[in-house]
């Protein structure tokens, strides 16, 4: 199969049908713009597992995405979209590098979410953004601005509620969004534990990336038990 990009976690094939492409979740965990680096085998079939979960619930609840289906342990079948070069970070406690640059304790409880962007680009250092910038930058129109962070708004309520069911406590996370040629913007790329923060409501332990980046653990344990809580909620619903 053709590859149409590779990343430090992903590669992108190219389907027979031009509207579709295969995601290929990589075994490799990566941090700090990947100076740290690690074969971690099995991180890709949780990867898939548990976005292809939160990507179908979110299209059952009417928030459009490009998932279609799975196509094996570690890899999906998705609409293809254009992916704007930018970065939707909604935090509902803070944590991360709101914790550094605002100097607040790890999982204070926000009043109310933050909406935020970054620009993507390794080389730059992922540099904030903001709705003007990106409209500036004729990345997106005010209009479809607007449709970001509805859809931004009710990803977030939908992901906290079923994270919520599990156990488990959204602290943050990332989406990014892709154009379909008919122009209409909906959510690409991934959501899973490497994309958000994800704390354990009862004993407070990271079920996420953090135990990658911060040396606090073994990450497939922490994944599993996010995908077998996540399947255990699918089966009550
Ligand atoms: P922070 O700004 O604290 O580094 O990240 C906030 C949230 O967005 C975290 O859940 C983090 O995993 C996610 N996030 C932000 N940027 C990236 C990125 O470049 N890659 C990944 N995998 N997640 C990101």
């Amino acid at each position: 199969m053709e590859i149409i990009t590779e990343g430090h976690s992903k590669i992108i094939y190219a389907k027979e049908s031009p509207d579709k492409i295969l995601v290929y979740f990589k075994d490799t965990a990566t941090a700090f713009h990947n100076i740290k680096r690690a074969k971690i085998v099995g991180k890709g079939l949780y990867v898939n597992q548990i976005s292809a979960i939160l990507f179908q619930y979110l299209t059952d609840a009417g928030i459009r995405n490009h998932f279609i289906k799975l196509a094996d342990d570690q890899s999906m079948e998705c609409l293809k979209t254009d992916v704007l070069p930018l970065r939707v970070i909604v935090r509902n406690f803070a944590a991360g590098s709101l914790s550094s640059r605002f100097g607040i304790k790890e999982e204070t409880p926000l009043v109310e979410p933050i909406y935020e962007m970054t620009y993507k680009s390794e080389d730059l250092d992922n540099p904030f953004m903001n709705e003007h910038i990106a409209v500036a930058l004729g990345f997106v129109t005010y209009n479809e601005m607007t449709t970001i962070s509805d859809i931004a708004h009710k990803a977030n309520t939908a992901l906290s509620q079923v994270f919520e069911s599990c156990d488990i406590r959204l602290i943050d996370f990332k989406l990014e969004f892709g154009r379909l040629p008919g122009g209409e913007l909906i959510i690409a790329d991934e959501i899973s534990p490497d994309t958000c923060r994800l704390v354990d409501i009862k004993t407070g332990r990271h079920l996420d990336k953090d135990r990658f980046r911060h040396d606090m653990g073994d990450i497939i344990e922490a994944y599993n038990t996010v995908l077998i809580r996540l399947k255990q909620w699918k089966n009550l619903i």
